[in-house]
């Protein structure tokens, strides 16, 4: 959600911060803002995309060495002009940019308009700025101080950067539960996010921890707790390199992301699993092996495409390993008073390792004597840092909104511990053991061939562009696939789309059918190949469109199915892993085929760290 940037330094301001917001787009586009501090302040902002910013900027004066910037997905008002930030104070000496919500906003507000306090905005940042200026006039206090004294009150998630001009050396940060990185440079410093907008700056960066202040001068960088102790900061090098943030000639991340899947699961196995010789190396989960074995029960929490992941995973955890397995939805977990035992171990998954409500269900499982394994893709993020132990899927940055190669890393990590768990408890037989080794190293291989489907899909995407409705099917191993497939068509399409266990399809979704509507099966060969045929029949005898994700060679599908796209022959355990390929690109070129901005769709924003 929301993307912040601030320089300080000799570098102009300006560039640095509007490249840094081009770089964030993708966690918020409604409208974008900066402020710039150079013989007084200047704040200019803009609904639209960064890149409308910018051009309602050619001309201006821009000129300064500190600024801030934001792009905005909102959540307290509509997108505007007026509503984007940074706010400025009622004196009009100071700005802030604001990530989070602000939950206790209306009391505070109604206590500033009391005392005669006017705002330009709807949004709970203006409210939290002219605060913190309300305090900084009753207490005659410094601006670092009323910050203080504010956050003390202040009920919500936020990151907050501030500049005043009474100090146009200085920046001040302030984070709970939003993430921040700062970069540190010669004699500068950077503030973000995430590492995109500073990595080709720097590999330096400290992540700011929640309740910790930073007080940022050119070459000076001071972190506070709140209660005004000073913290050595954390210094730690980058492991990130700038083509992994670019889109590398492809029209859109997204594109980009689905195609480097073969590398990223190759990546994602690399150093872990050995094939040949039996073996995978997993320190997060050797070091934690006994608790793991004896879980009275696995506990998987996530959001969106991660919940997917995890769903797959309870039916494998189940079957190789024999432990029962939740799958729970991070946002309802942590408000409705769960039972969580000692014994009970909480898996979370996130890209971003900043979801708001998986941070906060962890952070409440693990007051109850739970273990957290965390498995995130942002390496040195808030869920990875709060886990006990944890699992890093390795897919690189992630920039499309539409998660895809984070979550086939996922489906690999997830399918790995569950091996070895099963391997170190003994339910699982070590020839079957052997193969799914073997089956797993085969993946990146076989996900190259599955890529050669897309110009067929392509294909499809224009024949099937128009439908009004998608339903996608799918059995077992196959159901948490058909969910992806059809949230993926949602989010990038804006078709509407659902997905239904094929079986449970008769009670209800059945009455949906007729000549009109596309209908998706994840119908590759496994134990309940035979259902899933009549379930196609049950569809075609409606009239149903049937598009049809298969094992090469399967004719007795392809015969009944209108479409079909097929993926090589695997293990029904990780076949998953192959058909959601297709998927996610039929999804990408139905987008394209209807002009949409894929990589930015509507509404949605990467890594949500509001509730
Ligand atoms: N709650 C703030 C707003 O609506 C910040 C939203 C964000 O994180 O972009 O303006």
């Amino acid at each position: 959600m929301c993307g912040i940037v601030a320089y300080i330094g000799p570098k102009e301001a300006y560039p640095v911060v509007l490249k840094g917001l081009k770089r964030l787009e993708y966690r918020g586009y409604d409208s974008s803002g900066v402020a710039l501090l150079n013989n007084g302040l200047k704040v200019y902002k803009k609904k639209g995309k960064v890149a409308d910013l910018e051009e309602s900027l050619v001309g201006k004066d821009v000129h300064a060495h500190i600024g801030i910037g934001h792009t905005r997905w909102a959540t307290h008002g509509e997108p505007s002009d007026r509503n984007a930030h940074p706010h400025t104070s009622s004196n009009g000496k100071m700005a802030m940019i604001h990530n989070g919500i602000i939950e206790n906003y209306s009391q505070l507000k109604n206590e500033l308009l009391k005392k005669g306090y006017v705002f330009e905005s709807d949004t709970d940042t203006e409210v939290l700025l002219k605060f913190i200026e309300d305090i900084q006039l009753n207490n005659e206090c410094g601006l670092e101080e009323a910050v203080r004294i504010a956050l003390k009150r202040v009920v919500g998630a936020y990151v907050i950067v501030l500049i005043d001009q009474d100090h146009p050396d200085t920046l001040i940060a302030a984070r709970k539960g939003s993430p921040l990185v700062i970069g540190i440079g010669k004699g500068e410093h950077f503030l973000a996010s995430d590492a995109t907008p500073i990595i080709e700056y720097t590999k330096e960066v400290v992540y700011v921890n929640d309740y910790e202040l930073a007080i940022i001068r050119p070459g000076e960088l001071v972190l506070k707790n709140l209660g005004n102790e000073k913290i050595t900061p954390f210094v730690q090098k980058l492991d990130l390199e700038l083509a992994a943030i670019e889109k590398s000639g492809y029209d859109h991340f997204m594109l980009k992301e689905i195609f480097e899947q073969p590398q990223t699961i190759f990546d994602c196995l690399r150093g872990r699993l050995d094939a040949n010789a039996g073996a995978i190396t997993m320190a997060g989960v050797q070091n934690n092996i006994d608790q793991l074995k004896n879980a009275s029960r696995i506990i998987i929490v996530a959001c969106g495409t991660s919940w997917h992941a995890g769903l797959l995973a309870e039916y494998i955890f189940e079957e190789l390993c024999r432990i029962p397995v939740e799958v729970e939805y991070a946002s309802e977990f942590r408000y409705r008073n769960p039972v969580v035992h000692k014994g009970d171990v909480i898996i979370a998954v996130s890209q971003s390792g900043e979801t708001a409500d998986t941070l906060v269900a962890i952070e409440k499982a693990k007051e109850q004597g739970a273990l957290i394994f965390g498995v995130v893709n942002a390496v040195g993020s808030s869920i990875a840092r709060v886990s006990n132990a944890g699992a890093y899927t390795h897919a690189g940055p992630e920039i499309g909104v539409a998660s895809t190669k984070a979550f086939t890393a996922q489906l690999v990590v997830l399918t790995l511990i569950a091996l070895k768990v099963a391997h170190e408890k003994k339910t699982i037989d070590t020839s079957r053991f052997m193969h799914l080794l073997s089956e797993l190293h085969e993946i990146p291989e076989k996900v190259e061939l599955t890529l050669r489907s897309a110009p067929k899909v392509k294909a499809l995407a224009e024949k099937y562009r128009d439908a009004r409705d998608f339903l996608y099917l799918g059995r077992g191993y196959n159901f948490p696939i058909a969910l992806e497939g059809a949230l993926k068509l949602k989010e990038i399409s804006y078709i509407h789309a659902e997905g239904y266990p094929a079986a449970e399809m008769k009670h209800g979704p059945i009455a949906l059918v007729d000549e009109h509507l596309p209908v998706v099966f994840v119908a590759t060969r496994d134990s309940y190949h035979e259902k899933i045929v009549s379930n196609i029949q049950e569809i075609k005898a409606r009239k149903g469109k049937v598009i049809a994700v298969i094992s090469e060679g399967d004719e007795n599908i392809s015969r009944m199915a209108d479409d079909t796209i097929e993926v090589p022959e695997a293990d029904e355990l990780v076949a998953p892993i192959l058909s959601v390929v297709p998927l996610q690109l039929l999804a990408y070129y139905i987008g394209v085929a209807k002009d949409l901005d894929v990589d930015k769709p509507r509404n949605l924003a990467k890594s949500v760290t509001v509730e």
